[in-house]
This record gives C-alpha cells, sequence and structure tokens, in this order.
C-alpha cells in the first residue's frame, strides 16, 4: 500500500539517508522529488508547495548541511511536516450526549453502512457504550437491509421505519427510541447519491439541523483520489462535519487523500476502514500514516 507515494520519497530521499554532508543542491533536488511524489499520490499542488517550502525553511533554520547527520535530519523533517500536515495528534469523538448522536455522511459505496456497523462494534467492544444503528436511506430498501444485516452479524439493535418517507422523523423517533430504551450513542446512516446533488445536500442538512449530532462524520474511499477531496469540500460546505472517516485503505490505495483532504477542510481524520470485515476499523494516527507513506 502507497507503494506509488513511498517508493518515490523512498528515491527521493535515498540521496540524504546515511550521507555525511550534502549539499544546498541535493536538498533542492530532494525537495523537488518529495514535491512530485506527493502530487502523483493526488495531493493538490498547493499543498504539496507549501509542504516542501516549510520543509526548506525548517531545514535551512536548523542548519540542516552543517549538521552530522543532514540526510537522517531531513528526512526526520519531511516526516515530521507530514505528520503536521495530517493534524498531529489523533484526534477523538465527542461522545458526551445522552445518547450522543452521529451522523453519517458521504456517497453511495463510500463506506457509510459498513463503517456505521464498525463503529458501533467499536464503541461496543472497545468503549463499554451500548449504541443503536438507525437506517435512514428512505430510498434503497437494500440499504435497510444491509444495515440490518450487519446490526445481527456485531448484535447492536437497528432502529428502521421502512414505510417512513421522511429521515429527519426516522432520526428523531430513534433517538426518543433510544432515550427510552438506556441506549447511549445513536449511529445514523443517511442516504448517499453517486454524485453531489442539491436534493441530497438538502435531505442531510435538514436532518443534521433537526437532530443537532454532536458528531458528524464524512465518509470516504481514500481510493477516489482528487475526486474525495471534491466531495469533502462540498460536504463540509454544508455540513461543517467534525472528521473524516477514510475508508478502503487496504486496498491499492494513494495516500495523498488524507494529506489533501485534511489541508483543503481543515477537519481531522478521525477513523480509517481497512477492510470488509467488522473489526476492520483504526483510529487515525498521522505520525503512523506519515511512517506508512515514507516507507
Ligand atoms: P455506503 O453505500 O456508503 O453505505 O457503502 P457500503 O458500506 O455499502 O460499502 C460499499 C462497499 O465497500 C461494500 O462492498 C463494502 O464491503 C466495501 N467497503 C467498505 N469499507 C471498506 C474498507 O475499509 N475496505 C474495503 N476493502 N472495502 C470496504
Amino acid at each position: 500500500m502507497f507503494d506509488n507515494l513511498s517508493d518515490k520519497l523512498d528515491k527521493a530521499l535515498h540521496v540524504l539517508k546515511g550521507h555525511g554532508s550534502i549539499t544546498e543542491v541535493n536538498v533542492a533536488e530532494t525537495l523537488k522529488e518529495v514535491r512530485r511524489a506527493l502530487l502523483d499520490a493526488d495531493v493538490n499542488f498547493k499543498t504539496a508547495k507549501e509542504f516542501t517550502n516549510t520543509v526548506k525553511e525548517k531545514a535551512l533554520g536548523q542548519n540542516v548541511l552543517t549538521t552530522l547527520q543532514p540526510g537522517q535530519l531531513m528526512v526526520k523533517l519531511v516526516k515530521d511536516e507530514l505528520t503536521e500536515l495530517m493534524g498531529g495528534e489523533t484526534a477523538g469523538i465527542n461522545l458526551s450526549g445522552t445518547p450522543s448522536v452521529i451522523l453519517m455522511s458521504g456517497l453511495q459505496g463510500s463506506g457509510k453502512t459498513t463503517f456505521s456497523g464498525k463503529l458501533a462494534n467499536y464503541l461496543k467492544t472497545k468503549k463499554t457504550k451500548k449504541p443503536l444503528l438507525v437506517a435512514c436511506d428512505i430510498y434503497r430498501p437494500a440499504a435497510i437491509n444491509q444495515l440490518h444485516v450487519v446490526g445481527d452479524q456485531i448484535g447492536v439493535e437497528v432502529y428502521s421505519e421502512p414505510e417512513n418517507k421522511n429521515p429527519v422523523q426516522i432520526a428523531q423517533n430513534a433517538i426518543a427510541h433510544a432515550k427510552q430504551n438506556g441506549f447511549n450513542v445513536v449511529i445514523v446512516d443517511t442516504a448517499g447519491r453517486l454524485a453531489i446533488d442539491e436534493a441530497m445536500m438538502t435531505e442531510i442538512a435538514n436532518v443534521h439541523k433537526a437532530i443537532n449530532p454532536q458528531e458528524t462524520l464524512f465518509v470516504v474511499d481514500a481510493m477516489t483520489g482528487q475526486d474525495a477531496v471534491n466531495t469533502a469540500k462540498a460536504f463540509n460546505h454544508r455540513l461543517n462535519f467534525d472528521g473524516v472517516v477514510l475508508t478502503k485503505l487496504d486496498g491499492d490505495t494513494r495516500g495523498g487523500a488524507a494529506i489533501s483532504i485534511k489541508s483543503v477542510v481543515d477537519k481531522p481524520i478521525k477513523f480509517i476502514g481497512t477492510g470488509e470485515k467488522m473489526d476492520a476499523i483504526d483510529v487515525f494516527h498521522p505520525a503512523r500514516m506519515a511512517d506508512r507513506i515514507l516507507g
């Protein structure tokens, strides 16, 4: 995974790794390679340019060329800056409500339903919470069934109203149901469309406004590259979401999505999806991701 970026950065940094002394030309050439590798990995141009400029300034500020192991220091600078670019620290989710309401947003196929199940399972086992899953897709009966299958698999109740075509009502009824029955986390899975459209945005914005969730998560397929950034922008514009879930990081994905999304919408990536199974969920660790990207 991340072969592309990792290989390129490795190649770019190779010249510096372990070398006792390097020249300013080495640094400039390497940073150019780093920038090219980031662009190839779908990091947008502005972000990549800013990134290399920051690393360059820091390198000059720390007099990298006069240190004993300039190559290693450069590698560290690149790694640290990449970590910073992806948010620095791990960001948690807000579970303060009674119940805490978590709203899922994103395009159809991004992995929302799968992630809703994974998150419910994660909260149940790791954080000893009692989650309720809510099916708010009023267009595709198959989507409601899919969530029921997921719920059965992990032993979590699923709230649905197959006859009701009003997602705001369904979400509100589900929260009332949760309060009456001792559920302390409500995860609302919403309808997604294949592309962003006004009706979908208005619908989810209405649900968002009505239930005022503690946490709105935007789920995005890491394999969609630059499109992931545009989708993130559109959803953030309407929902001002709290965090990003990057799914399908187990595939042949480009790590650039993580970097670009964070820098474009300035919202933390909170979780990653690493497979189709219910336990294929991980908290997002910027430093680990930077390590992985750099190899
Ligand atoms: P939704 O339309 O947004 O609810 O998306 P789904 O949850 O139905 O997921 C779409 C497809 O992606 C399904 O076949 C899932 O099994 C698959 N999927 C979801 N998350 C992941 C992941 O992290 N890794 C992989 N490999 N597949 C995933």
